[in-house]
């Protein structure tokens, strides 16, 4: 009977150290790494040498004794675990194993920055990839100590989504490893882009009519006396004409606007938003608005993210 698969919210359980491919094995193994833990990792002398020049010149240096092993032994200063993730990146037969950023980060430090192995530094970025939505501020962070500025651009562009400017309770921990400068630049960027992303629900230009009359925005030429007309902000024009443009309307768009300040790919479409919900249903209310409001919204919400990521585009950014 064979036993239950482990939760999902459970770690997936590790097998001892050392583990194949880094045991004794005759005839290949020539030369053991001794963790910091005292774990003995049998590996081949053919392998690691080209791979590394720190690998290199530590062959070359006089190795401890120890009668107890017919091998040389290199004391590293790495754990087990930490060791048997950064060989898996890299030594055949293996796959890598880190199952979260962390892991993935400290296999970066020990084989870039510790053994110098740029080769590997294509590779590296690809899995950093795959955390810039996740955790787009630990990304940018390791892109900015490494100077990796394309994986660093992605970044940036992720924390758009987030109101980075909103002081949170904890200060990221990562943010000690880059210099205030750096994060600083982040900041402006983030800045910049809200202030573009905003702009867009001031200066109306991008706004084009529909061809169609029966694709018209209804909340721009509704004729019904009880559905209110917005008046905050004097005349709107929209593709040369004044428009009675509808409050229920008004408050969704300038109320994203002052959402998309702080957080500049903020998802304008998120039919979960409050003010999205309250929208709808004061739409509905009105008997003219509420059999096109789902369609023509559609339609105008398509431009608008479009014209938002234009004028993000238009940011400059750089490390
Ligand atoms: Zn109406």
């Amino acid at each position: 009977m064979s036993s239950p698969p482990p939760a999902a919210n459970e770690p997936t359980q590790r097998v001892p150290f050392p583990a194949f491919p880094f045991v004794n094995t005759p005839g290949q193994t020539d030369i053991i790494l001794r963790t910091s833990d005292g774990v003995d990792f049998y590996v081949q002398l053919a392998i690691l040498s080209p791979v590394s020049p720190v690998f290199g010149t530590m062959f070359t240096l006089p190795q401890a004794e120890d009668s107890s092993q017919i091998y040389p032994v290199i004391d590293v200063q790495e754990a087990s675990p930490a060791l048997d993730r950064a060989l898996r990146f890299f030594y055949p037969c293996t796959q890598l194993t880190a199952d979260s950023l962390d892991e993935l980060t400290e296999v970066i430090e020990i084989l870039i920055s510790k053994y110098d192995m740029q080769w590997l530094i294509p590779s590296v970025k690809k899995h950093l990839e795959r955390y810039v939505t996740s955790d787009p501020i630990t990304v940018y962070a390791y892109a900015y100590v490494h100077g990796w500025e394309d994986l660093g651009r992605a970044a940036a562009k992720e924390t758009l989504k987030l109101p980075l400017r909103t002081p949170g309770e904890n200060t990221p921990e990562v943010l000690r490893l880059i210099p205030a400068d750096a994060y600083h630049k982040l900041l402006r960027y983030h800045y910049c882009c809200g202030v573009a992303a905003r702009t867009t629900t001031a200066d109306l230009g991008w706004i084009s009519w529909p061809d169609s009359s029966t694709a018209e925005y209804r909340w721009f030429h509704c004729w019904r006396d009880s559905c209110a007309v917005y008046n905050s902000r004097g005349p709107i024009i929209v593709a040369n004409e004044t428009r009675a443009a509808r409050q229920w309307f008004m408050d969704y768009f300038v109320g994203m606007g002052d959402i998309l300040a702080t957080t500049p790919a903020a998802d304008i479409r998120d039919p979960a938003h409050p003010l999205l919900i309250r929208m709808i249903d004061r739409a509905n209310e009105c008997e003219v608005c509420r059999d096109r409001v789902s369609n023509h919204l559609r339609h105008f919400t398509a431009l608008w993210v479009a014209r938002i990521q234009t004028v993000i585009q238009e940011v400059e950014w750089k490390f």
